[in-house]
């Protein structure tokens, strides 16, 4: 037991050091990209696939940092009750534009009085990288709707798309590390997202069809004021 609790705790110190790490990565990996691309404009044609090859690395260091630790800080590891509908408007804010550059539409509609217990950045970085994976698989017009509801004892939240969707054979395949079908994909997304839901006691269960899209369902615990 005592070996157990060792082992969690030196869990927690690595990813309270890797959140902070890859935090301070975050700067030298834009001044280092501000200065390719100097250079990048002044390079002969011999040399400029080499800049472009150094900073498309660099982005996927970026993405690669984002998927995993975008919202995590030390500091915030505990958890409390917090406000669903309010987390999921700000992410509204957070995400509009990002959808908007896509192309695609997003529509978040949440009941009031939504408690549980949980970590703020973490819910946000979980809910940001589905949207993200829904801004990824868009055809045409994309749509992303969330809804977020109380049922009997549980929140539910859906995050439905009508992208690209995925077959069977892909959906058992979500959350194992570095399972992507996309060409810049990391395949972290997904395994960090199931990790932290479980983490707050939630669950996530996706259904998807092909060329129809995808609906990601995350429930959680409700705490009851009444
Ligand atoms: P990445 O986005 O880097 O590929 P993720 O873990 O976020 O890694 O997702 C893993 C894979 O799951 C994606 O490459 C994609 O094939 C599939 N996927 C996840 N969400 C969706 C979605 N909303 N629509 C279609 N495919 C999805
Ligand atoms: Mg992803």
């Amino acid at each position: 037991h005592s070996h157990h609790l060792q082992k969690t705790e030196r869990m927690r110190v690595i990813s309270d050091l890797a959140a902070s790490i890859a935090h301070e990565i975050r700067n030298p990996l834009q001044v280092t990209r501000g200065f390719l691309q100097l250079l990048l404009r002044r390079a002969d044609d011999d040399t400029k696939g080499h800049y472009t090859m150094a900073i498309s690395e660099l982005d996927r260091a970026s993405v690669i940092i984002s998927d995993f630790l975008t919202f995590a800080r030390p500091e915030q590891d505990s958890v409390a009750p917090m406000d669903v509908k309010q987390e999921l408007c700000n992410i509204e804010t957070i995400m509009g534009p990002m959808v908007m550059l896509h192309g695609g539409t997003l529509r978040v509609q949440a009941s009031d009085r939504l408690l549980m217990l949980g970590n703020v950045s973490k819910f946000k970085q979980a809910i940001i990288n589905m949207i993200k994976n829904s801004i990824e698989s868009f055809q045409e017009q994309g749509n992303i709707e969330v809804h977020a509801y109380a049922e009997g004892a549980e929140i539910v939240i859906r995050i439905a798309d009508n992208g690209l969707g995925m077959d069977a054979e892909q959906i058992a395949k979500l959350g194992e590390p570095y399972f992507s079908t996309k060409t810049k994909g990391t395949g972290l997304g997904l395994m960090v997202t199931f990790r932290i839901i479980e983490v707050m006691k939630g669950t996530l269960e996706f259904r998807s069809e092909k060329g129809k899209g995808t609906e990601a369902i995350v429930r959680f615990p409700l705490i009851r004021l009444d």
